[in-house]
C-alpha cells in the first residue's frame, strides 16, 4: 500500500510495483512537495525503470557523449526502434543554444534527482552521502542529459473531460475538452517537426500514443505534428512568440511564410484554387463572384474555377449528413462523411479556408473521443 499515487489498473500497478516504483516510492512524496515538474519525475523514471546494470553496461559507449562539447558522431541504428535507450539518449537537446545559467539550473536539478535515487538505493553499492563515485557520476550525467531533452521531446498524455460550460472553437461549439493528465517520451513522435498547420491529431489509449492523419498526404510529403500554436486561432507573431520561447526555434511553415489569416480573419465565400497546370504551385485567391478564368502568375497558363466550384457542390450533401451523424453521437460514421468531405475540399481547394477548418476540427473531435476519458465523461453535442 502506498499512499504518494493512484493507479489506472492492476495490471499498470503489479507492472510498477515490479519496476520504477519499488526504487521511487520512498522519495516520491519529497519530490512533489518540492515541486518538482513532470518533467524532473520523467527524467528520473527513464533511469528507474531499469536496472542499475542496464545503464552500467552502457558505459564505456555513452560516457564520451556527456562531455561538454562531444564532437563525436552520434550512433545511428538501422532500424530505429522506440524501445531503444540509444534514440532516447541522441533525442534533440539544443545543447549548443544552452547559456551558462541555464546549464547550472539543470545540473542542480540533475543532482537533487541523483541524490533522491542515492536515498532510494537505487545504486547496488553503497556509498556515503558525502562521496561522489564515478558510477554514481556517471548517472547523474544521464539525468542531465534526460532533463535537457524531455524539454523539447516530452509529449502530454490526455483525456476527455466534460465541459461545464459551452465553449467557441473555430465557430463550432463545443462541450468537450482533452486534457492533460500526465506526460510520456514517445522517440519516435519525438522525431516529427511542427507546423502551425499540423498533419496528424494524437490521442491516447491508456498511455499508448495514436497519431492519426487529418489531411491527405501523398507519399513523400512531410507529416507535420504541432507543439501547441495554431494558425487557425492565433496570429502569426503570438505563434512565433510561444514557439520561441518553448522550444528555441523561428518557426517556417507555410502558414507563417505566408501570413495565414486566423480563422476569425476568413472570408467565408473566398475559395484558394490551385492552378490547373501540373506541378505549378501556384495558388488562386477569388470570390465566388470573380470572373471564372484566370491567369497564372507563375506558367501564365489560364485555370478556370468552375470545375472546383461544381466538385465542392457535393459538399452540400455529405456536410449536412455528417452533421446530423455528429450529433446523434454516431461518431464513427460522421467520421467517415467528414473524411470524405475533406477529401474533397482538398481535391479542389487548398487552406486557409473556412470550411477545411470546420471539418479539419470535427474530424478531430471524432478521432479523440477514441482516446482516454474521464471516467464520467458523457458525449454531449449541440448542432
Ligand atoms: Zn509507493
Ligand atoms: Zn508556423
Ligand atoms: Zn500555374
Amino acid at each position: 500500500m502506498c499512499a504518494s499515487v493512484v493507479f489506472c489498473s492492476t495490471i499498470c500497478e503489479r507492472l510498477a510495483n515490479k519496476g520504477f516504483h519499488r526504487v521511487e516510492c520512498p522519495v516520491l512524496e519529497v519530490l512533489f512537495r518540492n515541486g518538482a515538474s513532470v518533467n524532473c519525475l520523467l527524467a528520473m523514471r527513464i533511469v528507474s525503470q531499469r536496472h542499475y546494470s542496464f545503464f552500467n553496461d552502457k558505459k564505456n559507449k555513452l560516457k564520451d557523449y556527456l562531455k561538454d562539447n562531444c564532437k563525436k558522431n552520434i550512433i545511428k541504428k538501422q532500424n530505429y526502434r522506440f524501445d531503444d535507450y540509444d534514440n532516447v539518449f541522441f533525442l534533440c537537446r539544443n545543447e549548443h543554444l544552452r547559456s551558462k545559467d541555464d546549464l547550472t539550473h539543470y545540473a542542480c536539478m540533475s543532482i537533487y534527482l541523483l541524490r533522491l535515487l542515492k536515498a532510494a538505493k537505487y545504486f547496488p553499492f553503497e556509498v556515503e552521502d558525502e562521496v561522489l563515485t564515478n558510477d554514481e557520476a556517471y548517472i547523474g550525467g544521464l539525468i542531465l542529459r534526460h532533463l535537457q531533452l524531455l524539454q523539447f521531446n516530452a509529449h502530454e498524455i490526455s483525456e476527455l473531460i466534460n465541459n461545464k460550460k459551452v465553449v467557441l472553437e473555430v465557430g463550432i461549439q463545443a462541450r468537450y475538452e482533452n486534457v492533460t493528465i500526465g506526460a510520456g517520451l514517445y522517440p519516435t513522435l519525438a522525431l516529427f517537426n511542427h507546423s502551425c498547420d499540423p498533419s496528424i491529431v494524437r490521442y491516447n489509449i491508456k498511455n499508448k500514443m495514436v497519431v492519426r492523419t487529418i489531411k491527405p498526404v501523398k507519399s513523400g510529403d512531410i507529416i507535420y505534428e504541432n507543439y501547441g500554436p495554431l494558425y487557425m486561432t492565433q496570429p502569426v507573431q503570438e505563434r512565433q512568440d510561444i514557439l520561441k520561447k518553448n522550444y528555441w526555434f523561428e518557426c517556417l511553415c507555410i502558414p507563417c511564410v505566408e501570413i495565414w489569416p486566423t480563422f476569425n480573419e476568413m472570408h467565408e465565400n473566398e475559395l484558394r484554387i490551385p492552378c490547373a497546370t501540373e506541378q505549378c504551385p501556384f495558388v488562386f485567391s477569388v470570390r465566388t463572384e470573380d470572373d471564372p478564368f484566370l491567369t497564372c502568375d507563375y506558367c501564365k497558363k489560364m485555370t478556370s474555377i468552375l470545375p472546383a466550384v461544381k466538385g465542392l457542390m457535393v459538399l452540400d450533401e455529405i456536410l449536412p449528413e455528417a452533421e446530423e451523424l455528429f450529433g446523434k453521437g454516431d461518431l464513427d460514421n460522421a467520421m467517415r462523411k467528414f473524411l470524405q468531405g475533406l477529401e474533397i475540399l482538398y481535391k479542389y481547394t487548398r487552406p486557409p479556408h473556412p470550411e477545411i477548418i470546420k471539418v479539419q476540427h470535427r474530424i478531430r473531435v471524432c478521432m479523440i473521443h477514441k482516446g482516454n476519458k474521464s471516467y464520467d465523461y458523457k458525449f454531449l453535442d449541440i448542432v
